[in-house]
C-alpha cells in the first residue's frame, strides 16, 4: 500500500512538500517554503504528518520553493535522512545559510516561529547525503522493515544546476516525480533526462499549464528577440535592468548575453551583477563536467562583469549604458531588483526586461503588466508613480511548456498521473488534456492534506 499526502504546493506554486507511505517507510518529497508567505503560514503542513513516520527526505532541487523548510522539519524530525544530487547538496549549503539573515530580519515583523541559526545550517547540511544520477540506491525506514526493498534513483531534470526527478521502486510499483522539469536546453543546461525504467504513477509540475505555448519561443529564438530590443535600448543611451532569481535564471541569462556579445548580435557594454549569484556562478562553473551542460567549456568567470553592490548611487548606471542583472526575479520589496525599479521607472531612455516567471501579486508582475506612460504603484504603501522607462517581457522559460508536460506523459507511460504545483487553470489545462488524449489513464488532482492511495 502506497499512500500520497500533498503537505504545501499541490494546487499552487508555493511551499512544495509531499509524504510518501510506502510499507510503512514514510518519505518527504521536497520541503519548500512559501515564496510570497512569511512565517508559520510559509511552511509545508507538518502537522500533517505529526503522528506518521517520516524516515527519508528527497530533495528534487535548491529552489526556495522546494528547500527551504528543511531546516524545520529536520527540527522536528531529527533522525530523518535527507538524499539529494551533489550540486544541490552544495547551493543548499550556500542558500541556506544566506537565507538565515533574510528570516531573521522577516522575524522582526512575524515571530510565529524560530529562525534558524548558521550553526545549524552546517550541521544539517553535514549530514546531506549525495548520490549521482541514474544510481540506484536503496532505502529502509529503521522501525518499519519492509519485506521488499524501496529503491531510489535520481534523473536529471534539466531546470537547474543539480536538478533531478526522482524515481522511487516498490513491489513492482515505479513512482516517478519530476520536480521542476524542462525538456529543452537552455543556454547552459541541456534538457532533462527521463528514466527509462517504466512508470507507473508520475507525480508532474504543471507551473506552465495555464501558459499559452505560442507565447514562449526556443532560448535561441527569444535570444535573438531579446539582443533586437536590448540593442534598441542601449543604441539610444538607455540603460537595462533584468530581474532574475539568483539560483539558475542568473546563470543562464549571464551568459545569453556574454553569447550574444560575442557573436556581435548584441552592443557590448558593461554588465553589473552580485549578491549570492556571484557565488552561484562558481558552483555552475565547478560541477561543468558533472551535469548534462551544452558547452562544457564555458565558464560563467570569463565573462567580465562589474559588482553591482560596488554602486553607491544608482545614477551611476544611467552615465553609460549598461545591463544589469539582479536578483530578486519577482522583484520582491527589499531586494536588489525592487530597489533598482524605482530608479528604472523614472529614466525614459532605459528599459525593465522581464524574462521570466512572476507570481500574481508581486511587486514584479506589477511591473511585467505595466505600459510606459501608464502609472504604478510598486507596494500598498508606495505613492503611484508614471511608468518613464520601457517594460519589454521575454519567456527564457526553465520549466517545460504544457505541451511537453503531455509529451512527457506520452514517453512515460504512466496509469496514474497525479497533478501538483500549479494554481487552478495550470492544473486543469493539464488534466483535461491527458484525458482527452491518453485512454485509460487515471489523474489526480493534488490537494493539501487529502491523501491519494497509489
Ligand atoms: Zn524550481
Amino acid at each position: 500500500m502506497i499512500k500520497f499526502l500533498p503537505l504545501g504546493g499541490a494546487d499552487e506554486i508555493g511551499a512544495n512538500c509531499y509524504y510518501l507511505n510506502i510499507a510503512g517507510t514514510g518519505i518527504i518529497l521536497d520541503c519548500g517554503m512559501h515564496p510570497q508567505k512569511t512565517g508559520l503560514n510559509s511552511l509545508p503542513q507538518f502537522s500533517l504528518i505529526e503522528n506518521l513516520p517520516v524516515d527519508y527526505a528527497l530533495i528534487s532541487h535548491a529552489h526556495q520553493d522546494h528547500l527551504m523548510s528543511l531546516p524545520f522539519l529536520v527540527k522536528k524530525h531529527p533522525y530523518i535522512r535527507i538524499i539529494t544530487s551533489r550540486q544541490t547538496r552544495e547551493l543548499a549549503e550556500l542558500t541556506l545559510h544566506n537565507s538565515v539573515s533574510i528570516m531573521q530580519k522577516e522575524l522582526e515583523r512575524d515571530n510565529s516561529f524560530q529562525a534558524y541559526t548558521h550553526e545549524e545550517i552546517d550541521l544539517l547540511s553535514q549530514t546531506i547525503d549525495f548520490k549521482p544520477t541514474k544510481d540506484v540506491f536503496e532505502i529502509e525506514s529503521f522501525k518499519h522493515k519492509s519485506s521488499e526493498p524501496i529503491k531510489v534513483s535520481f534523473h536529471d531534470a534539466g531546470h537547474i544546476l543539480g536538478s533531478v526527478g526522482i524515481l522511487i521502486e516498490h513491489n513492482g510499483k515505479n513512482i516517478f516525480y519530476t520536480g521542476d522539469i524542462n525538456l529543452t536546453n537552455q543556454t547552459l543546461l541541456k534538457g532533462c533526462e527521463l528514466p527509462k525504467q517504466k512508470v507507473d504513477t508520475l507525480i508532474l509540475e504543471c507551473t506552465y499549464g495555464a501558459t499559452d505555448s505560442a507565447s514562449i519561443l526556443s532560448w535561441t529564438k527569444e535570444a535573438e528577440r531579446f539582443a533586437a530590443e536590448a540593442n534598441k535600448i542601449l543604441n539610444q543611451g538607455g540603460s537595462i535592468l533584468i530581474p532574475v532569481f539568483a539560483l539558475g535564471k542568473m546563470q543562464e541569462i549571464l551568459s545569453t548575453i556574454w553569447k550574444l556579445m560575442e557573436r556581435n548580435k548584441l552592443t557590448a557594454t558593461d554588465i553589473y551583477t552580485g549578491g549570492i549569484g556571484t557565488k552561484i556562478n562558481r558552483l555552475y562553473d565547478a560541477n561543468r563536467y558533472l551535469v548534462n551542460m551544452i558547452d562544457t567549456e564555458f565558464q560563467l568567470k570569463s565573462i567580465s562583469f562589474k559588482n553591482l553592490n560596488d554602486v553607491e548611487n544608482s545614477e551611476e548606471f544611467f552615465k553609460y549604458p549598461c545591463i544589469v542583472v539582479a536578483s530578486s526575479g519577482m522583484m520582491i520589496e527589499g531586494t536588489a531588483s525592487f530597489k533598482l525599479a524605482k530608479s528604472w521607472l523614472k529614466q525614459k531612455n532605459s528599459g525593465i526586461f522581464i524574462v521570466g516567471y512572476m507570481d500574481e501579486s508581486t511587486p514584479g508582475n506589477k511591473i511585467a503588466n505595466a505600459v510606459k506612460g501608464g502609472k504604478i504603484k510598486l507596494t500598498e504603501f508606495s505613492q503611484e508613480e508614471i511608468v518613464k522607462c520601457s517594460i519589454e517581457k521575454f519567456r527564457f522559460s526553465a520549466h517545460s511548456k504544457r505541451e511537453e508536460l503531455i509529451e512527457i506523459v506520452r514517453k512515460l507511460k504512466p496509469k496514474k498521473i497525479i497533478l501538483v504545483h500549479g494554481g487552478e487553470d495550470a492544473i486543469s489545462w493539464v488534466g483535461n488534456q491527458i484525458l482527452k488524449e491518453l485512454k485509460g489513464v487515471k489523474v489526480f488532482q493534488a490537494e493539501l492534506g487529502k491523501e491519494i492511495e497509489i
